[in-house]
């Protein structure tokens, strides 16, 4: 019998923990809102241990920016968030001593990814990019193989693009940019610039021409500075009809032809994909931490 895994998805609006081996075999699950750090992290631990089979190892896919480096000695932290009250949580040595298991710790978006990778829409490719657009924007993935890291960690959110003031004189929401890819194209720039909430935007209103070209441009940098295999676009925001078709127009448009791919070419649509595994990837990713956490403390540094 496959063993047992704990997976957290910690988010900045929600947590969501599952007990599992795989999308087939989720044997609970439990969401609820974040709030303060002992008891949100405290109502995790109280769900894991009320299970009658202990996990073998858990898994964190958390909001950050978070300390990845195993190196520096707030290494598991959630360290600058602006999110009342979590600033330098130590969440990894909380969910450690909680449980007493190995504990694998990420990004929500290379979580995401991870899972992805392990048994969704990128299964089989070693260079892909995710990219999420909700409330946030945010991006990771793998680069030949591994989870995309470096000096932290990759902030494709914040990535800044030609903004035509003109054509869109709204200035963006973003605290430390203003007018970077989130500051445009989240879901609260969505509202703060039309007045109503992204989900009640018409199919025909000028939000999504505009929303495509920001992602377009998004995406065409990510596909020349990474070269991926495949981009997934998840997301609340991406659940508007026709968007992520938009946007696949908008990368062509960009490029041009220059990255001689048939992929981006003639196969777009397999290219630019939603996620194989809709809203649960974040918490499966954790999942898959978990899995290799376990095959990591077992010596096999696994496949
Ligand atoms: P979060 O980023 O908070 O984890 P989501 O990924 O669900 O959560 O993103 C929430 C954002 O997605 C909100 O700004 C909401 O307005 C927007 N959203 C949700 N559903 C839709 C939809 N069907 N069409 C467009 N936008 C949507
Ligand atoms: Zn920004």
């Amino acid at each position: 019998m496959a063993p047992l895994y704990a997976g957290i998805e910690a988010g900045g609006t929600k947590f969501v923990c599952a007990v599992a081996s795989g999308p087939d075999d989720v044997r609970a699950t439990v969401q609820f809102p974040t709030t303060s750090p002992e008891e949100t992290i405290g109502r995790a631990m109280s769900f894991f241990r009320e299970q009658d089979v202990a996990p073998a190892a858990a898994g964190i896919a958390s909001f950050g920016p978070v300390d990845l480096d195993p190196r520096s000695p707030t290494f598991g932290y959630i360290t600058s968030t602006p999110k009342p009250g979590w600033a330098d949580t130590e969440i990894l040595g909380a969910v450690r001593r909680g449980l007493g298991v190995p504990v694998g710790f990420e990004t929500d978006v290379n979580g995401a990814a991870l899972g992805e990778n392990r048994w969704g829409a990128a299964r089989g490719l070693d260079t892909f990019v995710y990219l999420t657009v909700g409330t946030g924007i945010g991006g990771g993935g793998m680069a030949s193989g591994r989870l995309m890291h470096g000096l932290v960690h990759p902030e494709m959110g914040h990535m800044r693009l030609p903004h035509d003031w003109e054509a869109d004189p709204f200035p963006g929401v973003c605290p430390y940019h203003g007018d970077c890819l989130e500051g445009l194209a989240n879901g609260p720039a969505l509202r703060a610039r039309w007045g109503q909430s992204a989900e009640t935007l018409g199919p025909e209103h000028p939000a999504w021409p505009l929303e495509a070209r920001y992602l377009g441009l998004a995406v065409a940098n990510l596909v020349c500075t990474l070269s991926p295999q495949r981009v997934i676009l998840g997301g609340g925001v991406m659940q508007a009809p026709g968007l992520t078709s938009l946007v696949r127009g908008e990368v062509q448009r960009l490029l041009n032809g220059y990255v001689q791919a048939r992929e981006i070419l003639e196969d777009i649509d397999d290219y630019i994909v939603a996620p194989a595994l809709g809203n649960r990837a974040g918490v499966l990713g954790a999942i898959a931490l978990a899995e290799i956490a376990a095959r990591e403390t077992a010596g096999d540094p696994g496949s």
